[in-house]
């Protein structure tokens, strides 16, 4: 069985604090390519988990964040010069507040809760108990725990209750120490 690095998208792999559903508009977070690189020679499969409740609330459709995702994936290639570094992205469209009544629901795969993790794990054979979740919001690390994987929450502030990282660089770091 394969281990994981499951990666949040919005402001963990992609500058994005707004609805985004234009890929031209795609930034990568800057220096993420060639730590995600070496993750990859140490041999963890990288998956994308993303909630996307902007579909739910009717700012951009399903079709605008696979264009959006394959944008990320792209970008993601050329900036660790690889083929294919993300093994496979998986966003949430729910939301319990959506205005769009068929989205409007907690779906057990919206971040805190761990279903695109579980998901994943059975889609791709992976063994959660070595996995790592990096994200920058506390539903992030939610859901990696819900899973049974290890977590590091990005941001400036060390927290008292699990590991932290100030950029994904230092995060991968940590991951590849630990072995
Ligand atoms: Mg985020």
């Amino acid at each position: 069985m394969h281990a994981a690095v499951f990666l949040d998208r919005d402001n963990t792999l992609i500058e994005n604090d707004a609805d985004l559903g234009d890929p031209a508009r795609v930034r990568l977070v800057e220096g993420v390519g060639p730590p995600l690189g070496r993750l990859r020679d140490a041999g963890y499969l990288l998956v994308v988990v993303t909630n996307q409740g902007g579909v739910a609330r009717g700012r951009f459709r399903e079709a605008d964040v696979e264009a959006v995702n394959r944008r990320v994936a792209r970008a993601l290639d050329d900036a660790a010069r690889r083929c294919r570094l993300v093994e496979r992205f998986y966003y949430c469209p729910y939301h319990p507040q959506a205005t769009i009544s068929r989205y409007r629901r907690d779906h057990p795969w919206r971040k805190p809760n761990p279903g695109m993790l579980l998901a994943a794990a059975q889609d791709l054979g992976l063994d959660l108990a070595r996995s790592w979740l990096i994200g920058d919001q506390p539903r992030d690390i939610q859901a990696g725990r819900a899973a049974g994987c290890a977590t590091i929450l990005l941001g400036d502030e060390p927290v008292s209750n699990g590991k932290t990282a100030k950029t994904l660089r230092e995060a991968v770091g940590i991951i590849l120490g630990s072995g």
